[in-house]
C-alpha cells in the first residue's frame, strides 16, 4: 500500500509538471495528497468504517447495512466493552487491529484502514468523540441528534473544517424514496401550497433504566430522539426552517419512569410563510406519520419513520416505493460524497440547525412563551 501511494505520488506530480502548471509546492503536496486519499484503492475501493458504540443501532442496523454497501464496508470497532469483541470480530471477521476501545481510539489516526468514523453512542458523548474522530484525521458520520448544545455543534464543525474532513448526520430518511417523494411533493409544491402540515412519531418505551431516559445521556426524552424525525420531516417537506415556536409538556401518567425527562409534548412551528407546523412526540403513544394537506389535495406518509415497509398516499393513491434498506443506501450516499469530496446532503450544518430548532422547543416548553428563533 505504502510502496503504491509512494508511486501515485510520484505519477501524479509528474502528470502536474507535465501538464505545465505552477503550482506552489507546498499546494502542490497538498492537493496531491487530497487526491491520493479520494483515489486510494482500498479494499475493493471501498471506505473502511470503523462502528464507535455497539449497541442496538450498531448491532441490529449498521452493521448488516454494511454488508451490502458499495462504497464503504465495516473496517473496525470502537467498544468499552471487551465481551462483545469476539462476537462483532467472527460474524465480520474484524481483524485485531482494527479493534480499539475508547481509552486507545485516538491511535485510530495511525490506521489507513479507517477513513470514516461512525458515532452511535448515547446523545451526551456525540460531541466528544466527533471532535476526537476528526482530531484522528478521519471522516465522521454522528448520530441524531448531532449533540445537546448549539456550542457543542459549533465545536464539531469547527473540528472538521481544522482537519478539513466531512462530517455528515446519521439521517437515513434523506435517502430514502417515500421521504424523497415527501420533499419533491411539498418543495416542488406538486399540489399547490401546503395549508397544513403535521408530523408526530411517538411509541411506548420499554426499561426505565435506560440511558433514553436519564437527562445527562439523552439530552432530553422523545423530542431529542424521535421528535427531532418530525422536526426533519416538517423542514424537508415545506423546504422551510421555522421562524418561532410554541409548545406544551403532556401529562407524565408515569412519573417514576419519566423522572428527569418529558414523557411527551407538542409543539407548533411558525414557518417563514406564515404557516403552521404541528410536531408530536412521546414515549408513551404510538404514532408514526408525516402528513401535509396541500391547496389541492393531502399526500402524507404512515409509518413515515420505520426503517422498513413505509406506506405513502398522494391524491392519486398510494405511493409505490421498493423498500430499500436505509441504513446501507445512507452510508453507501455519504461515503461517496467523501470520496468525491462534494459536499454531504446531511451535513453538520443541518444537525445544528435541528439542535438549535429542539432547543427552542424546549425553552418554549419551560416558558410557555412563543419563542423566535433567529
Ligand atoms: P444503545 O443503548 O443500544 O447503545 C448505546 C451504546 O453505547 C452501547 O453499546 C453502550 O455500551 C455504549 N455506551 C457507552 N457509554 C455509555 C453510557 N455511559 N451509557 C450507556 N451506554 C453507553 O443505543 P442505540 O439505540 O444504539 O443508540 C445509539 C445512538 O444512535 C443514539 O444517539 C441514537 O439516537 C442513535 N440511533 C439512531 C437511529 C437512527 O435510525 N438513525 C436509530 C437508533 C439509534
Amino acid at each position: 500500500m505504502e510502496h503504491n501511494t509512494t508511486k501515485s505520488r510520484r505519477a501524479f506530480l509528474y502528470q502536474l509538471s507535465m501538464a505545465g502548471l505552477s503550482i506552489p509546492l507546498a499546494a502542490a503536496a497538498l492537493a496531491d495528497e487530497q487526491t491520493l486519499q479520494n483515489m486510494r484503492q482500498k479494499k475493493d475501493g471501498k471506505l473502511g468504517i470503523a462502528l464507535v458504540g455497539l449497541g442496538g443501532y450498531a448491532g441490529g442496523q449498521l452493521a448488516p447495512a454494511l454488508q451490502q454497501t458499495e462504497h464503504c464496508y465495516l473496517a473496525g470497532i470502537v467498544t468499552g466493552t471487551p465481551s462483545k469483541i469476539p462476537a462483532w470480530k467472527e460474524k465480520y471477521n474484524i481483524p485485531d487491529k482494527n479493534i480499539y476501545n475508547y481509552d486507545n481510539y485516538d491511535s485510530i489516526k495511525d490506521n489507513p484502514d479507517i477513513d470514516i468514523i461512525y458515532i452511535v453512542l448515547p446523545n451526551s458523548m456525540h460531541a466528544e468523540y466527533t471532535v476526537r474522530g476528526f482530531a484522528a484525521g478521519k471522516h465522521v458520520i454522528c448520530e441524531k441528534p448531532m449533540a445537546l448544545t448549539v456550542a457543542d455543534c459549533d465545536k464539531m464543525i469547527a473540528a472538521s473544517k481544522k482537519a478539513g474532513k466531512h462530517l455528515s448526520i446519521g439521517y437515513r430518511l434523506h435517502f430514502e424514496p417515500h421521504n424523497l417523494e415527501m420533499m419533491r411533493l411539498g418543495t416542488k409544491k406538486v399540489y399547490g401550497d401546503i395549508k397544513k402540515i403535521a408530523a408526530g412519531f411517538g411509541f411506548v418505551i420499554g426499561d426505565p433504566t435506560q440511558w433514553r431516559l436519564k437527562k445527562d445521556l439523552a439530552g432530553g426524552g422523545p423530542m431529542q430522539d424521535l421528535g427531532i424525525y418530525c422536526v426533519q420531516g416538517l423542514c424537508y417537506t415545506t423546504g422551510m426552517v421555522p421562524i418561532s415556536v410554541t409548545a406544551q409538556e403532556g401529562p407524565k401518567t408515569i412519573p417514576d419512569k419519566f423522572k428527569e425527562v418529558e414523557q411527551s409534548l407538542k409543539w407548533q412551528f411558525e414557518m417563514p410563510n406564515g404557516l403552521m407546523a404541528d410536531g408530536h412526540a412521546s414515549y408513551n403513544d404510538n404514532m408514526n406519520y408525516l402528513r401535509a394537506d396541500a391547496e389541492k389535495g393531502s399526500f402524507e406518509l404512515s409509518p413515515a419513520y420505520n426503517y422498513g415497509r413505509l406506506k405513502g398516499k398522494t391524491p392519486e393513491g398510494p405511493m409505490n416505493f421498493e423498500n430499500i434498506n436505509q441504513q446501507a443506501r445512507q452510508m453507501d450516499g455519504i461515503a461517496l460524497s467523501m470520496m468525491k469530496n462534494q459536499p454531504s446532503i446531511v451535513p453538520g450544518e443541518m444537525g445544528r440547525r435541528d439542535v438549535k430548532l429542539i432547543t427552542s422547543v424546549y425553552e418554549a416548553m419551560a416558558t410557555g412563551k412563543k419563542i423566535k428563533i433567529s
